[in-house]
């Protein structure tokens, strides 16, 4: 027999919800994205959380990339940090985007 196909996630057509971050009425999807900035003997962790819309999510996830490279890894902890947090934004920014496959921009 077939294979049964998997219930796609409840907000992707359903429940269109306003994103946190532009505030406008779109198809939204939890998402976390973490940053690390280095600061030799300190250093400092940004969390977004929250639902947003697709650009959203390309966008921030590219900003958080581009800092945590540029800003992130100035430090002994932030050096084995920063890549971690790369890797699970990485996963995050996928799972989002999967989640929202077909979403209107
Ligand atoms: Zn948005």
């Amino acid at each position: 027999m077939s294979a049964i196909n998997p219930v796609p996630a409840m907000n992707a057509f359903n429940n269109p919800g306003q994103c946190q971050a532009c505030k406008s009425m779109r198809q939204t999807t939890p998402v976390t994205f973490h940053r690390n900035i280095g600061m030799l003997f300190a250093r400092q962790t940004k969390i977004l959380q929250g639902n947003l819309c697709k650009t959203c999510i390309r966008k921030h996830y590219w900003e958080f990339m581009g800092k945590n490279l540029m800003l992130g890894p100035w430090g002994t902890i932030s050096l084995f940090v920063t890549p971690i947090y790369m890797v699970t934004n990485t996963v995050s920014y996928v799972r989002a985007l999967r989640n929202l496959q077909g979403a209107i921009e």
